[in-house]
């Protein structure tokens, strides 16, 4: 008999979007992780289960096989990175883009242009960096862990890297996006050794994923 697999997900939209390609394999899960406080959630077929961790954290139970597969966004797998992950579906959900962004009032053209050395808030310490060594800028990076939109309003920083999708939050905050660095969705996230070693078991499960991608 085969062992049951596991899907790490994590709360709001990426469970939320994950439900009707779930729902289009004829699978239904158990709890709603926004009432229950149950972190493995049971499904309709009893060779799968839910895990609800924290966004941040799927690839890492991935990575280390506690869980088999998952669904992640592509500005968490990039900080992270894919050793010991495959990651072939693009799920098109959870759509959004990580930019620059400054105090509505903030000269960012005049600043980049005249070399200044700008101070950045962000989560994705890996990805800011990369993007502004590549416009040869120069930036100081403050590794925040949430609220990102504070950092420029108190003069913790002079910009944000963050994630945007509607614009609200910055708007809210008087703050504007300066810069696209790059669009963002969630992608199918597996475990190299279970995709080789399970392959049979996955397969069906990913076919539904591919299809409603
Ligand atoms: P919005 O006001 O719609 O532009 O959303 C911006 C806020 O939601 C920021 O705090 C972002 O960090 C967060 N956010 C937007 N899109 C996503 C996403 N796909 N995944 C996680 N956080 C997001």
């Amino acid at each position: 008999m085969s062992e049951i697999l596991t899907l790490a997900l994590s709360k709001g939209r990426i469970f939320e979007e994950t439900m009707p390609m779930l729902a289009k394999a004829g699978i239904t899960v158990a709890d709603d992780p926004e009432k229950s406080r149950k972190l493995i959630l049971g499904t309709s077929n009893p060779k799968l289960r839910v895990i609800i961790v924290r966004a941040s954290d799927v690839p890492t139970y991935i990575q280390y096989g506690a869980a088999d597969f998952g669904v992640a966004g592509y500005d968490v797998l990039a900080e992270h990175g894919m050793d010991g992950l495959y990651a072939p579906i693009d799920l098109g959900i959870a759509q959004c883009r990580m930019s620059v962004a400054v105090r509505d009032d903030f000269d960012y053209l005049s600043a980049v242009r005249q070399g200044a050395r700008l101070k950045v808030v962000t989560k994705y310490v890996q990805q800011a960096r990369e993007h502004f060594a590549n416009k040869g800028m120069h930036v100081d990076l403050i590794k925040l862990y949430g609220s990102m939109e504070l950092g420029p309003l108190v003069g913790l920083a002079d910009a944000i890297v963050d994630l945007v999708s509607t614009g609200n939050t910055l708007k809210a905050n008087r703050l504007k996006e300066v810069e696209v660095i790059k669009e963002i969705s969630s992608r199918l996230v597996i475990n190299q050794a279970a995709y080789k070693r399970r392959r049979a078991e996955l397969q069906p499960f990913l076919d539904a994923f591919a299809q409603t991608a």
